[in-house]
């Protein structure tokens, strides 16, 4: 009713819905809200285990990025990722995490990997790039135990940059990993142009692999897939017992899902490693 009036006098056939307009405002709030906000302290990384399926091993935790906002409560990723990206803050926001992420990692033992997530925004700005290339390099963990995801949604930037930096980051030692798999444009073709060591199946072909047999036949091809190639993968979303049991008969090799844990604190790491190393 609020915003009624206001689609008349727009006078159009309006596509807009009120639940668009309320979206616009609160994209703006978030975006004045990062801006102003203490970012150092009102970011903060959770973790998420990642299992191999054969040894039942947890083998990395990927970070996860919260923004508890003094301003506006928990804001969700999945809103203020996309709106740094787009204001230009997130480089900001990467340097900060990955700073956090990298201080955690430091005290896990020494067969478990970090994954990290950059942006592509991120290998599209040398200064960034160069500012992340530095602090691995003085990581207090070896590279070569660090996984960073870049989101194939947002390759279709600058694909020579993107290039070039994946370069740089594998020469450092790091893994780069095509993050949710298949949701993009053109999965294979960047699967084919960038150098990718793993994939990560995306949760939307898992979800349902046990009632449609498109997504079990999509999940089935692609673990084939990577295993033809070489490259690892991870299968994402895995919730039920019922999708563990179908991902061991395919073969899969990586798993991570609430089926294992949500993401949880720093401070839970050590218990939930020791626990899961019980028989
Ligand atoms: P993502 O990289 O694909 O991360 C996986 C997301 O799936 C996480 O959501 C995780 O909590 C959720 N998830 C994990 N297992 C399950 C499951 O079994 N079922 C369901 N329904 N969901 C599951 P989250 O933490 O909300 O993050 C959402 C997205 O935000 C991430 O998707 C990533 O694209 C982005 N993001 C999060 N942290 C960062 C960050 O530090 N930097 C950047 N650039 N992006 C980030
Ligand atoms: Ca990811
Ligand atoms: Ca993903
Ligand atoms: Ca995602």
């Amino acid at each position: 009713a609020l915003y009624h009036g206001k689609r008349h006098r727009r006078g159009t056939v309006n596509i807009f819905t009120v639940d668009h307009d309320t979206q616009i405002q609160r994209d703006a709030a978030v975006e004045i809200a990062l801006r102003k906000a203490d970012l150092e302290r009102e970011l903060v990384v959770v973790f998420q285990p990642i299992v191999d399926i054969a040894s039942d091993r947890t083998v990395a935790f990927e970070a996860l990025a919260r923004w508890k906002s003094v301003a506006l409560g928990d804001v969700p990723p999945t809103q203020f990722i996309p709106i740094a990206e787009r204001s230009g803050l997130i480089g900001r926001l990467t340097v900060i995490l990955l700073g956090k992420a990298l201080a955690a990692a430091r005290h896990w033992p020494d067969t478990i990997r970090l994954s990290f997530n950059l942006s592509a925004h991120d290998l599209c700005s040398p200064q960034i790039v160069l500012q992340i290339i530095q602090m691995l390099n003085d990581a207090p963990i070896e590279t070569s135990r660090i996984d960073l995801e870049i989101t194939e949604t947002a390759l279709l930037h600058d694909m020579e940059q993107v290039q070039e930096a994946i370069r740089m980051l594998k020469l450092l030692g790091c893994s780069v990993s095509l993050d949710d798999f298949g949701t993009g444009y053109s999965s294979l073709s960047h699967l084919h142009a960038l150098p990718f060591t793993k994939i990560k199946i995306d949760r939307s072909f898992v979800q349902g692999m046990d009632s449609k047999p498109a997504s079990y036949k999509i999940v089935k091809s692609l673990l084939a897939l990577t295993r033809d190639m070489g490259i690892d993968c991870v299968v994402e979303g895995v919730e039920t017992v019922e999708e563990m049991s179908l991902l061991r008969e395919l073969g899969g090799k990586m798993v991570q899902g609430y089926y294992f844990s949500r993401p949880m604190e720093e401070k839970d790491i050590a218990g939930f490693l020791a626990d899961r190393a019980r028989p």
